[in-house]
């Protein structure tokens, strides 16, 4: 059986982030997700494994005329903002 999952576009935003080390706004668009930037808030907002940072988009071929940006998503490192001095 071919269950498809309908995903929210929230989860979508995070599906395209964990697929691909760079997302430009662009994709986003065109996967009918135009309010990427406020999906992409929110996930930093919900998650704190991950966090979800933007830049200006220098993808190959990609030639804006504005400013876009494109989204990576990394996962944090356990303890990487605690100082220790032991
Ligand atoms: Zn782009």
């Amino acid at each position: 059986m071919n269950e498809i999952k309908e995903m929210t576009q929230t989860e979508k935003v995070f599906d395209m982030l964990s697929k691909n080390t760079f997302v430009c706004g662009v994709s986003f668009q065109q996967e009918y997700i135009p309010t990427y930037a406020q999906r992409i808030s929110e996930l930093n907002a919900k998650n704190s494994d991950y966090i979800i940072t933007g830049q200006k988009c220098s993808m190959p071929n990609h030639s804006h005329k504005g400013n876009v940006f494109m989204y990576s998503m990394v996962r944090k490192e356990v303890g990487s903002d605690q100082i220790s001095f032991f």
